[in-house]
C-alpha cells in the first residue's frame, strides 16, 4: 500500500515514509491509495475473533509490508491493552466507551500504535526520532503515555500555560524518562505554531529527526478504525440487526474519518453523524456548501475546539470529492455549551449515565439524526472518561465522580517541566537536546 499526498498526488510515500514524516514534503496529508474490502468470511464471523485478530487484519494491508506480520501482532497487542465497551442507553441507542486506556481518552489507541510502529522503524535504521506534538491538553496525555519507554524516542510535549486542567498537565509533565514537557507562556495556537516553525527551520534540519504526533499522521489517524469494528463485533455477540448509525464526536474529524475508512473495508455502516460544539464549521457547510472555516472557539468540550478540521479533506476524498454522495452517508450537527450541559443532565436523570461533555454532544447529534430516520439503531462514541472534565461533570450533575486508578496514581507525583515563551527560546531548547 502506498500513500499519497492529497496536495499532489505524484507525492507518494510507503507507510513507514508516511509515519516517520508526518505530513508530504509538499505540506499535504498522506492518503492511503485503496481501502480493499475486507473478506466476507472476516466480517460474517467477526463475533468469534479476538480484537488482536481484528485489528491485525484490518491494519496489514494498510502497513503494507513494512512491518513483519509477528511484529505487526505485538504491536496491535500492546496497543488494545484494555476494554471497548458498549453500553446500552436504551432501546435503539448505546454508548460505545473509549476511555478505558492508560489517559482515559479515545487518542490511546492512536498514539500507543504510532509509538510503537516508529520504534520498529528505528531499530531498522537507528537515529534518534524526536516526536514533538503540541496539545490543547488530551492529545499531549495520551503521546506521553503512548511513547513512554519507546527506545530510539524522545518526545517534547509544548502546552499553553495555564490552559490545560490540573488532571491533564499531571498527565503531561509527570512521565520523565523519555518524555519532556513545555509550558508555553501562550494559547494553543502559540505552541502548534511553534511545532510548524521547528519543522522548516533549516539551523535544525540534520541536526535533529523531527516527527509529529498530531493525528495527521496516518499510524494514529487509522487505527480508529477498530473502534467501529469492535462495536460491530459487540452488536453481533448481542443480536442487533438494524441499520447501524455512529455519532462521532468530532474536532479534528480524524476518528470519524476513521469511521468511514471502517464502511469502505466493508463494515455495513449506514450513516455517520459527525457531531460539533459551537466550532460548526462542517454543519455550516453542509447547509451551505460553501466552506468557510472560523477562528476556534473555546467551549466545554475543549477537545473538539477546532474551527479548521484539518482531516475533513480526507473526507472529502474518500467521497471523491462529491457533496452529493457524502451527504448520503455523512450528517453534521452543532450543539452550544447549554445544550450540552441539558444532555449531560439529561443522560444522567433519564438513563443513570454519567457521560463527558464530548459524549454528550454525540448523544445530542444522534437523537437528532434517530427522530428522522427510526428505523436505525444509533451508538454515540464515549470519547473521554467524565473525570477528565470533572468540574463541568460534578457542577452540572451535582454529584462526586470517584477517582479511577489510571488518574490516582498521577495525583501526588510533582510536575517536571521546562518553561519558555517564544520561538527562538524554544529552539534553543530544540538545539541543546540534540545530543
Ligand atoms: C480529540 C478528541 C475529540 C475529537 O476527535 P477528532 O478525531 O479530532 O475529531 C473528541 N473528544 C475527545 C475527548 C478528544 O480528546
Amino acid at each position: 500500500m502506498k500513500y499519497y499526498s492529497l496536495t499532489d498526488n505524484n507525492n507518494t510515500a510507503s507507510f513507514s515514509e508516511a509515519v516517520i514524516r508526518g505530513l508530504a514534503p509538499d505540506r499535504g496529508l498522506y492518503f492511503p491509495e485503496s481501502t480493499p474490502r475486507l473478506d466476507e468470511s472476516f466480517l460474517a464471523d467477526i463475533a468469534t475473533k479476538s480484537m488482536v485478530e481484528i485489528g491485525v487484519e484490518v491494519m496489514r494491508p494498510f502497513v503494507g509490508g513494512t512491518i513483519p506480520e509477528v511484529r505487526l501482532e505485538k504491536i496491535v497487542t500492546d496497543t488494545l491493552c484494555f476494554d471497548f465497551p458498549v453500553n446500552k442507553i436504551n432501546d435503539n441507542t448505546a454508548t460505545l466507551e473509549l476511555f478505558h486506556g492508560p489517559t482515559m481518552a479515545f487518542k490511546d489507541v492512536g498514539a500507543r500504535f504510532m509509538a510503537r510502529c516508529i520504534g520498529y522503524f528505528n531499530e531498522q535504521s537507528p537515529k534518534k526520532v524526536t516526536v514533538l506534538v503540541a496539545t490543547s491538553g488530551d492529545t499531549g496525555g495520551a503521546v506521553a503515555s503512548g511513547f513512554l519507554g519507546i527506545e530510539g524516542t524522545e518526545v517534547i510535549i509544548l502546552y499553553p500555560k495555564g490552559k490545560v486542567s490540573h488532571i491533564q498537565e499531571l498527565q503531561l509533565t509527570t512521565n520523565g524518562n523519555n518524555i519532556k514537557a513545555v509550558e508555553v507562556d501562550g494559547v494553543f495556537d502559540d505552541c502548534q505554531e511553534m511545532v510548524k516553525s521547528a519543522f522548516i527551520d533549516e539551523d535544525l534540519k540534520g541536526k535533529l529527526n523531527l516527527t509529529s504526533a498530531n493525528s495527521i499522521n496516518v499510524a494514529r489517524w487509522l487505527p480508529q478504525s477498530l473502534y467501529f469494528f469492535f462495536a460491530y463485533q459487540q452488536f453481533q455477540r448481542m443480536g442487533i440487526d438494524k441499520k447501524l448509525a455512529f455519532s462521532v464526536p468530532s474536532g479534528n474529524f480524524g476518528n470519524i474519518c476513521a469511521g468511514i475508512v471502517a464502511k469502505r473495508l466493508g463494515l455495513p455502516i449506514s450513516h455517520f453523524i459527525a457531531s460539533t460544539n459551537s466550532n460548526d464549521t462542517v454543519p455550516r457547510y453542509l447547509q451551505t456548501q460553501d466552506y468557510q472555516p472560523n477562528p476556534s472557539k473555546q467551549t466545554i468540550s475543549n477537545a473538539m475546539d477546532v474551527g479548521n478540521p484539518s482531516n475533513f479533506i480526507r473526507i472529502q476524498s474518500l467521497y471523491g470529492n462529491d457533496f452529493d454522495a457524502l451527504k448520503q452517508d455523512f450528517s453534521s450537527y452543532a450543539y452550544n455549551d447549554v445544550e450540552t450541559k441539558l444532555a449531560l443532565a439529561e443522560l444522567h436523570q433519564k438513563h443513570n449515565y454519567v457521560a463527558d461533555p464530548h459524549g454528550a454532544v454525540g448523544y445530542l447529534g444522534l437523537q437528532h439524526f434517530l427522530a428522522n430516520n427510526p428505523d436505525h439503531y444509533g451508538v454515540f462514541l464515549e470519547t473521554a472518561h467524565p473525570i477528565k472534565f470533572r468540574d463541568t461533570v460534578e457542577e452540572t450533575l451535582g454529584l462526586t465522580l470517584e477517582i479511577p486508578t489510571q488518574i490516582q496514581h498521577i495525583l501526588d507525583k510533582t510536575p517536571e517541566k521546562t518553561s519558555l515563551s517564544g520561538y527562538d527560546a524554544f529552539k534553543d531548547y530544540l538545539l541543546s537536546q540534540a545530543v
